[in-house]
């Protein structure tokens, strides 16, 4: 009834720069080898290789120093993801590499790989919930060392000179932080390659670390899904007491529940899928409602604090504005695109309510997220899954099939 369509999770987009991508998916199909020193994409335009290398490619080492790697990208929007040979760039000097053990997988990678937020370039290889094993260092690397273990989210640079990122805001870089995957590196324009990899270069500010003692595959969902749910709560303060709503219950929603009850909030969760009202207790939710239990609606009415909701396509939102008190705050966080059909300002003004927006968090409050988890004994539920099973995950997710995120064991890769 209140159209909660699907409750997977979803992340940030890695929207912006779509004209360097098309020049980048231009280059590319004239068939002109990239050899920069990041990511590496390699000659021969989409088709050809696609043909001439239906299983995966093999890439010349363009760069002296490049790392060799091994992943799982998609050529094009229409093509599953498949094994692909490719190169990460030598390590510079405050760079480490990871060698990738776990990826989660989001909403945003299945977004990204089918191109449904028109920004996506190929060959795509998604993955920003990384954690790893760290394998080595650049020589000015002072707070990693080699055995560590490091996490990777959705970005990997920003130019750290804005305001904004001087602020700890490097999402919001004023000018266009560099996100994990799909993203051009700074410097050399070449698209960036998540996680879905044995393993990845990133410079030393951008990696997470991990305390010692969690469970680490059910940690990387922290990194996209635990930071995202996280950062509004923790910028618009929540605190112990408040009415808490969460709309979706998949990636994201699951860990907003358990954040927000770790902060002392009395939880409601929204949920379209009546299987999930029996994982409400389980997940610290104080209450469970289906979302076409219209009664539950009017009971519930002008009595919450703060909602976050999660769904990462376009939905009706009044039914939720009206779930608001006054001066209540409702914060989406999963859809990335027009909420249709629009906000009845008479509703927002009527009770001075507040509507917004917010994505992911800045690096600082990345590592505070992790660190709020070991703390309070928190952590994703996972379901592990070989990388040869990402393309049937994907068919799942989008049924909101998964309890409640997908984690790759990159022990699962073939490395040959
Ligand atoms: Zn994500
Ligand atoms: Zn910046």
């Amino acid at each position: 009834m209140h159209n909660i369509a699907k409750e997977e999770t979803s992340g940030p987009s890695n929207s912006a720069h779509s004209s360097r991508r098309q020049m980048l998916t231009r280059t590319l199909s004239a068939g002109v080898v990239l050899a920069a020193t990041g990511s590496l994409i390699v000659a021969k335009s989409q088709a050809q290789a696609a043909s001439a290398r239906p299983e995966h490619l093999a890439p010349p080492l363009a760069e002296p120093n490049g790392i060799p790697a091994v992943g799982y990208a998609a050529l094009s929007a229409a093509e599953p993801l498949r094994k692909f040979n490719f190169q990460r760039r030598g390590l510079r000097p405050d760079d480490v590499q990871l060698e990738i053990l776990y990826a989660g997988v989001c909403h945003s990678d299945l977004h990204t790989v089918r191109d449904e937020w028109h920004s996506s370039s190929y060959p795509c290889m998604p993955g920003h919930e990384i954690v790893g094993r760290v394998k080595a260092v650049g020589a000015d690397v002072t707070s990693f060392k080699v055995g560590d273990i490091g996490g990777v989210g959705c970005m990997v640079d920003s130019c750290r000179d804005c305001v904004n990122c001087k602020a700890g805001l490097e999402q919001y870089c004023l000018n266009g932080a560099t996100f994990t995957y799909n993203s051009p590196e700074k410097g050399t324009g070449v698209n960036t390659f998540g996680g879905y990899s044995n393993t990845v270069v990133i410079t030393e500010s951008f990696v997470i670390h991990i305390p010692a003692g969690m469970d680490l595959k059910a940690t990387a969902p922290l990194l996209c899904a635990g930071i995202t749910t996280f950062s509004p709560m923790r910028h618009w303060k929540v605190v112990p007491g408040q009415r808490v709503g969460v709309v979706g219950i998949g990636g994201l929603g699951h860990m907003a529940v358990k954040l927000a009850k770790a902060q002392g909030a009395r939880v409601v969760m929204f949920t379209s899928t009546p299987a999930k009202l029996a994982d409400a207790s389980h997940l610290g939710a104080d209450e469970a409602v289906l979302e076409d239990d219209e009664d539950a609606y009017k009971r519930m009415a002008r009595s919450f604090d703060f909602i976050l909701t999660t769904i990462p396509q376009s939905f009706d939102i009044n039914p939720y504005v009206e779930l608001l008190k006054t001066d209540g705050l409702l914060i989406n966080v999963g859809v990335l695109a027009p909420i249709t059909p629009g906000i009845d300002n008479r509703q927002v003004a009527g009770m001075r309510r507040s509507v917004g927006g917010s994505l992911i968090g800045g690096i600082e409050e990345t590592q505070e997220v992790i660190d709020f988890c070991a703390a309070h004994k928190l952590q994703a539920d996972v379901e592990i899954i070989p990388i040869q099973e990402i393309n049937k995950a994907y068919e799942r997710m989008i049924h909101s099939d998964v309890r409640y995120r997908f984690v790759i064991d990159m022990k699962s890769l073939d490395l040959s």
